[in-house]
């Protein structure tokens, strides 16, 4: 099963992929994650990505692209996987669909999970990551068990930059001009479906469940 996940920053994506990869037994590949484990090691990719990340910009399709291709040819995409914050772009998901019809392969669904904007900034700035396993919490909505720190490997919890006031207003609007565009793009493929993530997480898991069986 290959699964995308749409919607704004802060739309809980990343909660949801983590517990679908979980119920479904495929990798969950989040390319933030990726750039910001090559952050966090010193990387040529990461010094590049950062310039772009730090701003609330996105990182160069052909950049993002190389990666997540060189992420699908491990063992563990076999059977499929979800995808958290790819594609964000038309080229981006074009440049999927042209790697996957080479395999014979499609994405199977697009689960757009529907946020309005003053719901994002208000949660964003509740929002908390793990320094090094790059969890995320939420100080309100899914409070790690102790304070301050992380519930999978025990490590200090930070509001990471990109997650700051000024840069979530860009990543809105970065949001709304580059990647909302895709909504109709699998939408005419008629792979598009819908939730409501406004509701409690699990909530929305369930809702999610429904959808992919
Ligand atoms: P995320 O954790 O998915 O919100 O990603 C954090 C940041 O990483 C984004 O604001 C972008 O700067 C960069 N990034 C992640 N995925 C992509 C992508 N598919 N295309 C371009 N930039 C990306």
């Amino acid at each position: 099963m290959k699964v995308i996940m749409l919607g704004a920053p802060g739309a809980g994506k990343g909660t949801q992929a983590k517990m679908i990869a979980d119920a479904y037994g495929i990798p969950h590949i989040s390319t933030g994650d990726i750039f910001r484990a090559n952050i966090k090691n010193g990387t040529e990719l990461g010094k590049k990505a950062k310039t772009y990340m730090d701003k609330g910009e996105l990182v160069p399709d052909a950049l993002v692209v190389d990666l997540i291709m060189s992420r699908f040819a491990e063992d563990d995409c076999r059977n499929g996987y979800v995808l958290d914050g790819f594609p964000r772009t038309i080229p981006q998901a074009e440049a999927l669909d042209a790697a996957l019809e080479k395999n014979g392969e499609h994405v199977d669904v697009a689960v757009d999970i529907e946020v309005p904007d003053e719901n994002i900034i208000s949660r964003m700035g509740g929002r908390r990551a793990c320094t090094n396993c790059g969890a995320t919490y939420h100080v309100k909505y899914n409070p790690p068990k102790v304070d301050g720190i992380c519930d999978v490997c025990g490590q200090k919890l930070i509001l990471r930059d990109d997650d700051k006031p000024e840069t979530v207003k860009n990543r809105l609007n970065v949001y709304h001009t580059q990647t909302q565009p895709l909504i109709d793009y699998y939408k005419k493929k008629d792979i598009l479906r819908t939730v409501d993530g406004t509701q409690d997480m699990n909530k929305v898991f369930a809702d999610i469940k429904a959808i992919l069986g």
